[in-house]
């Protein structure tokens, strides 16, 4: 086959994913676009309108398949699926993720495992599932979706900012300190014990780390990277956010496409940034 790229999209149905799976099939470097949706029918009108859209080439099949982050039977079908039809993935943006709106009367108890199941181990549970899938891949990259709001200084402790920030964090390790800061978030203790006061914060901080550590361990097979597309006006942000998500979708872009990637980087505002 002369050029079979598959690239996949998490939550792209609508906001930034959206934008993410459009510039994807608008480049001309891929043959399928897949969006991975939680609601089908969702999935199937954006599939629509992306393969309507001027800029979208015949060449680029765009089709979507059900897939909600967090549920490992619908993570099964999804990878059996993408197993049976391409055999390979060469490029996957996570950005599937949820966040509670300050108005939300849910307590900040109910809201750190829910957040935690499809921000941190959702993704890093899918993630893990798909990687033989991109190893097959060609110059394969994997773009996590995070934020600003992850930074390290949320941790209040000095010391967990430094496990955080270790180039020698290992898995276990990471998920040891997430599973911790979700028990003291459940008795209360969250912020004398040092965490960071938001749990969507700390699930992004959690994916960062988890960027680097993919990064060491899948180094030269997979480029793996993470990125903030700023403050974007989508509902998630109850659309006050000053960016267009089409402008925030460059952020994943740039690393999914960018010739000779790095790997194990944060990028924000187009360009590799701090965090
Ligand atoms: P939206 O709420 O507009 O869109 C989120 C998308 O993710 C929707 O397609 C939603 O599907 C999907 N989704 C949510 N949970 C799941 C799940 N469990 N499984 C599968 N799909 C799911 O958010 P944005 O577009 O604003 O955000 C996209 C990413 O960007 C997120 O990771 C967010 O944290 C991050 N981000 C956003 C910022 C902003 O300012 N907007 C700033 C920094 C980071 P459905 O339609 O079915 O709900």
């Amino acid at each position: 086959e002369t050029m079979s790229r598959v690239a996949v999209v998490t939550g792209a149905n609508k906001g930034i994913g959206f934008h993410i799976a459009a510039g994807l099939a608008s480049s001309g470097l891929f043959s399928d676009v897949v969006l991975g949706c939680r609601d089908e029918a969702r999935g199937r009108q954006a599939v629509e309108t992306i393969a309507s859209l001027p800029g979208t080439p015949r060449s680029c099949r765009v089709s979507c398949r059900q897939l909600a982050i967090g549920s490992r039977e619908s993570h099964d079908a999804f990878i059996a699926g993408m197993t049976e039809r391409y055999g390979k993935v060469d490029v996957l943006v996570n950005n599937a993720g949820i966040a509670f709106k300050g108005s939300d009367p849910t307590p900040f108890e109910g809201q750190c495992k829910p957040t935690l199941a499809v921000n941190f181990w959702g993704t890093v549970d899918f993630t893990e599932e798909m990687l033989p899938l991109l190893r097959k891949g060609s110059d394969a990259r994997i773009v996590n979706v995070a934020s600003m709001a992850g930074h390290l200084g949320q941790l209040r402790s000095r010391e967990l900012q430094r496990k955080f920030s270790s180039p020698d964090l290992t898995k276990d390790e990471l998920f040891s300190l997430v599973e911790e800061f979700q028990r003291d978030v459940l008795s209360g203790r969250h912020t004398g014990a040092g965490w960071g006061n938001s749990n969507y914060g700390m699930s992004k901080l959690a994916l960062i780390a988890m960027t680097k550590i993919w990064a060491r361990e899948e180094e030269g097979d997979i480029s793996v990277n993470c990125c903030c597309p700023g403050y974007c006006a989508t509902d998630m942000s109850s659309h006050r956010g000053n960016r267009h998500p089409s402008e925030g979708a460059r952020n994943a872009l740039i690393p999914a496409m960018m010739e000779s990637a790095p790997s194990g980087e944060y990028f924000a505002d187009f360009g590799i940034a701090e965090i």
